[in-house]
């Protein structure tokens, strides 16, 4: 088995497998990213997906998550383990729509790093179709979980369909992403001087977010694009990397960390 440490990691490469979401959670900013991601390629393949894995620094963690839900790309499961034997730390963080039992056994025997399940709410924030199937997957996944299991919800509480199932999850602040969106908590950091994700300087290759065309953008902010860093299916992580830097936008961010402060 695979373990990872902070000193050994490359860099931090976040995926977003498809665009635009098939959810519409309230606290998302789907609309500012249909308007400003005008590729006609929505969806990353399997051999794109190499291309751009391919180029990244060995130990790597690869994250499934940014814009969308990681599973409504049906070539998810194969990412996944592809970048795992190719010594890459794996995460995810889903509502598991579009994951079905047969997929869940392929991978939950690997030692991700972290794999969030976001669950539905009381408010109804996240929108998650309450299926029998969805039903049967979340019970199958509680009594046999992936390593770095993590149940989280929005508002409210766990929603009344499923918490007699998962008896620890814990409630997400709701931040308004940089300002894209009116609800939810606002910040500022007028001397942000650290990313408090992985995204910037936590490992020592950098990090991003690879979009669908292989654009990569700063962060799982960057819902309007305007952070735009290169294409790594025609750039080399090297390019990427040197243009990674702290942005407007992190003043503005939930996760920045200012001098002398913790996060
Ligand atoms: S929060 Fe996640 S699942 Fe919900 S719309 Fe945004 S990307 Fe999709
Ligand atoms: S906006 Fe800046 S501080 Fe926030 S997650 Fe992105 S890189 Fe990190």
């Amino acid at each position: 088995m695979i373990r990872f440490t902070e000193v050994d990691m490359g860099a931090f490469l976040e995926i977003s497998t498809s665009i635009p979401c098939i959810l519409n959670c309230f606290y998302c900013p789907q609309n500012v990213l249909k308007e400003s991601y005008r590729s006609t390629i929505k969806e990353l393949s399997y051999d794109n997906f190499i291309l751009a894995i391919d180029k990244i620094p060995q130990k790597s963690v690869v994250t499934w998550s940014a814009f969308n839900e990681p599973f409504q790309n049906n070539d998810t499961i194969d990412m996944i383990l592809y970048a795992y034997k190719k010594g890459h730390c794996v995460q995810v963080n889903t509502t598991l729509v579009g994951l079905t039992l047969e997929k869940y056994r392929r991978i939950k025997d690997l030692p991700f790093g972290h794999f969030g399940i976001h669950l539905p709410d009381t408010e109804g924030k996240t929108v998650i179709p309450l299926t029998d199937q969805y039903l049967e997957l979340l019970e199958y996944i509680v009594d046999d979980p992936p390593q770095g299991v993590n149940f989280s919800y929005h508002e409210g509480k766990a929603h009344s369909a499923i918490s007699h199932l998962v008896k620890d999850s814990h409630k997400l602040i709701i931040h308004n992403r940089c300002g894209l969106l009116k609800e939810g908590r606002r910040d500022d950091h007028p001397n942000v001087v650290k990313c408090g994700q992985q995204f910037l300087f936590t490992n020592v290759d950098g990090g991003c977010v690879l979009l669908p065309n292989g654009d990569c953008v700063t962060c799982c902010q960057s819902f309007n694009m305007k952070e735009y860093l290169g294409n790594l299916f025609v750039q080399s992580w090297d390019e990427i990397k040197e243009k990674i830097k702290l942005t407007d936008m992190c003043r503005l961010c939930r996760y920045a960390i200012e001098d002398g402060k913790k996060k």
